[in-house]
């Protein structure tokens, strides 16, 4: 397998797009860098680079890809909306059809409002939160990413009752201060911190199931605990569903878990992999919202026909019966593939997997917090993900990520990614 094309146009990148990307994460930088591969084309679980090498895809766009690339129902909806005008500025069928869809899929939704990113939907939340309740302040949890607007990019105090700091140049400290970062499944340090600041805080953003330092659910208790406590103050909670809407099952991460927030954010897998977000909940929140009410948030792009007919017809094949059983099934054998082998070549490692979701850890520990995720050995990781791209096989390229399934994933690609791991745990035990 050679690279050539890709060396190539990365270089050639690098002259003309800051860093060669359009995103940090696509730069290899969590590998201890290479280049990164360009792939030209995608079909069901399959890549195939501008070098003619072809993948089994476990990336999925970083998640929003659940059906397989090119779907062709998917396809055939984007082409429609093509051919029919992709923007209008104006309110459409589509956007009344698919927000009806997605309060009959998420009952916490009394209102939603669709916007153009994860990013964006996080950052709205936030501020119909901070209008709802008159206060300024959020808690989130270590390790979670909401997203690239200011009020997110925030690293934890230096205990649970302190404010944050900036987590990246050009974030005001003014805007970290704001900002309270706790540790994930461990209620001690958030009840601190609610009863050092609880009647300033205005919401608490939550990834139900974090999907950000791999895949790690909440300890039993540990989100009714969150609500309580966040309510109690007078607060909102507000679920972070960017990963977890429509993942698990034809739903969110809040109804597998039987806990209702106040406010969802949304994004990635509703757009069926156009540019997409959402947010949505109680009405009497919603209100905040303009034109109701005093909370301003509009977008030229937003709700636009082609993103709300491709997340149409995403969930469409989503409602198919069985997709989510079998994606759990083709999961599980995985899981256990890479287990057995492991054991076999007497590797370290950890998996954590709900359904067609799963990370792979380079640790002896159970992984259940940030910092246990970060104690992970990232050396090793990189060399698997390295020698795995080599056997034909795209993971993300970091250790935090989740390998996603989609329905177009084999039992075929399944035998083929355990060949392939035999192969790489064998050359990385000698
Ligand atoms: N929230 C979560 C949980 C995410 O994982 C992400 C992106 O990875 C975002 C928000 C931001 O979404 P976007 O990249 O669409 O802006």
């Amino acid at each position: 397998m050679h690279f050539n094309q890709s060396e190539h146009l990365y270089k050639e990148a690098k002259e003309h797009i800051v860093g060669g990307v359009n995103s940090p994460s696509r730069a290899y930088k969590g590998v201890g860098g290479g280049t990164p591969v360009y792939m030209d084309r995608a079909e069901g679980s399959r890549f195939y680079d501008v070098d003619g090498n072809e993948y089994i895809d476990y990336l999925g766009a970083y998640g929003p890809i659940i059906t397989g690339h090119a779907h062709p129902h998917i396809t055939e909806a984007i082409t429609k909306a093509a051919q029919n005008g992709v923007l209008y500025g104006t309110p459409t069928v589509l956007e009344n059809r698919f927000a009806k869809m997605l309060k009959e899929a998420i009952p916490s939704l009394d209102k939603v409002r669709f916007v153009n990113s994860g990013t964006e939907a996080v950052m709205t939340t936030i501020r119909v939160a901070r209008a709802y309740t008159g206060r300024n302040k959020i808690i989130k949890f270590a390790g979670c990413y909401h997203g690239h607007s200011d009020l997110v990019l925030v690293a934890a105090g230096s205990g649970p009752a302190t404010l944050g700091t900036p987590d990246s140049a050009g974030v005001p400290a003014s805007i970290a201060q704001d900002v309270i970062t706790v540790p994930f499944n461990d209620i001690e340090p958030f009840k601190q911190a609610i009863e050092k600041f609880g009647d300033e805080i205005a919401g608490v953003l939550v990834e139900p199931i974090v999907g950000n330092f791999g895949i790690v659910e909440p300890k039993p208790g540990f989100l009714q605990e969150v609500n309580k406590l966040t309510h109690d103050a007078g607060a909102l909670v507000i679920y972070d569903e960017v990963i977890t809407a429509f993942r698990f099952t034809y739903g969110s991460a809040q109804q597998l878990l039987d806990i209702e927030p106040d406010m969802t954010a949304m994004g990635k897998i509703i757009g069926g992999g156009l540019p997409i977000g959402a947010y949505g909940g109680r009405a009497d929140i919603m209100e905040q919202v303009a034109p109701l009410g005093p909370a301003y948030q509009a977008g030229t792009m937003a709700g636009n026909p082609a993103s709300m007919s491709a997340g149409i017809a995403c969930l469409e094949v989503l409602q198919e019966q069985g997709v989510y059983e079998e994606m759990d099934r083709l999961g599980s054998r995985l899981e256990k593939g890479i287990l057995e082998r492991a054991e076999e070549h007497g590797i370290q490692i950890q998996i954590n997997r709900l359904k067609g979701a799963l990370t792979v850890y380079f640790t002896d520990e159970k992984v259940e917090n940030y910092e246990q995720a970060e104690n992970t050995d990232g050396e090793q990781f990189a060399r698997f993900f390295k020698l795995m791209l080599a056997e034909g096989i795209n993971l993300a390229p970091s250790k935090y990520e989740a390998w996603f399934l989609t329905t177009a994933h084999t039992d075929e690609d399944i035998d083929q990614t355990l060949t392939a791991v035999e192969k790489t745990f064998r050359t990385m035990a000698n």
